[in-house]
């Protein structure tokens, strides 16, 4: 079989532990033999991370920016306990954190869809794609406890010297106060990256929020999305045959439920948070959900959804065997190669990532599957794998399959 050549690299970012490993059995196993693969490769390993400064995490990210779509492995995000383990300089940033802050966007997690996996919610036949928003809110709140009586103002003081001043509340005794907020540039590019991804693989879009109740807060998002929408979207989405639909994070809640899935639904960074596990662990498992970051810009970050596999890890450094799923590490790859495909009009690498997911599919369909989806499957009497071994039944599917 000839290889398939590349003509633009993938940024490659490699990482931590149990994926680690994972990530040089499939290059080794599902992408070398069959692409002349061409990657700008960043270690960002912890090691290596420690040994940079983090300068390697900021370099993958500005790589990104210049050639448009990464793959990411798995990382440690240091704690104290890694500050030991690994005898740190710091304690470095979450990567994944320092990378959102150079490229900016939204990150959309899809579950991978299998036969034998089935989702608790039984009309859900298609994938539903959340789409979080990662900037302020809850997440960046300043917080107050309050002891006594007295008044609590929402102040703010303008550079120009104006003021606005609003009481929030008398209190009469002890309670508890909030603030937080957002941007406009922000709730922006999060629309935009939402409409942009929607076109791009052609399903409806759906936001929410609870603008009736948070008459100026929840209330910019939605006219933000509109007028976003009707200025530079609904013309292409009409195109493209897809609707964007606003409506109350409750009735969204309730209609998501009923539906059959096949959509994206954009979240603020709560909710996202919240619903995004919902929609993962409802439809199987973390180890079956895709990832990718996508800028305004139009940069693409593809990851899989869950850790370095820690507990596995420790396992195989002890020379026990382990049975780690590594689809959705192997899908990041398929997403990665496949977009890097459209950009460069390379057919030939869009079919093998088509090919790639199928093996994939196909493998766990006859029966071959890790010990987390042999727990929670309908087949009766799987055979369980381990790691290498489902990398290789999954290469001898994708044989087959390319050579038709
Ligand atoms: P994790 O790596 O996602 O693993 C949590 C548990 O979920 C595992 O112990 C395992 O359960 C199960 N699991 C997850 N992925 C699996 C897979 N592919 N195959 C089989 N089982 C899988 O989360 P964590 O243990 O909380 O975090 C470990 C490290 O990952 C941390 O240092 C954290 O900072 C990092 N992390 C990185 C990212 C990222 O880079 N995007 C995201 C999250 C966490 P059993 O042990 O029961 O088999
Ligand atoms: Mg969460």
């Amino acid at each position: 079989m000839k290889k398939i050549n590349m003509t633009t690299p993938l940024v490659e970012m490699d990482g931590d532990e149990m994926t680690r490993i994972l990530w040089k059995m499939i290059k080794k196993e599902l992408l070398l033999p069959f692409i002349n693969l061409k990657t700008e490769y960043y270690d960002l390993g912890l090691e290596h991370r420690n040994e940079t400064n983090d300068k390697v995490t900021v370099d993958s990210a500005n790589a990104t920016k210049k050639y448009g779509v990464a793959v990411k492995c798995a990382t440690i995000t240091p704690n104290a306990a890694r500050m030991k383990e690994y005898t740190l300089k710091e304690m470095w940033k979450s990567p994944n954190g320092t990378i959102r802050a150079i490229l900016d966007g939204t990150v959309f997690r899809t579950p991978i869809i299998v036969k034998g996996i089935e989702p608790c919610v039984k009309n859900w036949v298609s994938p539903i794609t959340i789409a979080r928003h990662a900037y302020g809110d809850v997440y960046k709140n300043t917080e107050m406890k309050i002891e006594k009586a007295g008044n609590a103002y929402l102040l703010y003081e303008a550079e120009d010297g104006t003021c606005e001043k609003q009481l929030i509340h008398t209190f009469r005794g002890a309670g508890v106060l909030q603030g937080m907020h957002n941007l406009e540039t922000s709730i922006e590019s999060f629309a935009r990256s939402c409409f942009k991804y929607a076109l791009d693989v052609k399903q409806d879009l759906w936001f929410a929020t609870k603008d009736t109740i948070s008459k100026k807060y929840d209330h910019t998002f939605k006219d933000i999305f509109q007028d976003i929408y009707e200025k530079e979207y609904e013309k292409l989405f009409q195109e493209a045959g897809i609707t964007y639909f606003y409506t109350l994070i409750d009735d969204a809640v309730a209609r998501i439920m009923k539906s059959g899935g096949g959509i994206i639904w954009a979240c603020k960074n709560y909710d996202g948070d919240v619903m995004s596990d919902m929609i993962s662990s409802a439809f199987g498992s973390l180890a079956m959900m895709t990832s990718v970051l996508v800028s305004p810009e139009g940069n693409y970050e593809y990851e899989a959804a869950h850790g370095t596999v820690q507990r596995h890890y420790y396992k195989h450094i002890k020379g026990e065997e382990t049975s780690t799923n590594s689809v959705a590490t192997i899908f990041a790859w398929s997403g990665a190669l496949r977009k890097r495909g459209e950009l460069d009009g390379n057919r030939e690498l869009i079919r093998f990532a088509d090919k790639l997911e199928e093996s994939c599919l196909a493998t766990i369909e006859s029966g071959k599957m890790t010990k987390d989806l042999a727990l929670i499957t309908s087949m009766e009497n799987p055979a369980v794998l381990n790691s290498g071994d489902f990398i290789k039944a999954v290469r001898s599917k994708l044989e087959v399959m390319l050579g038709e």
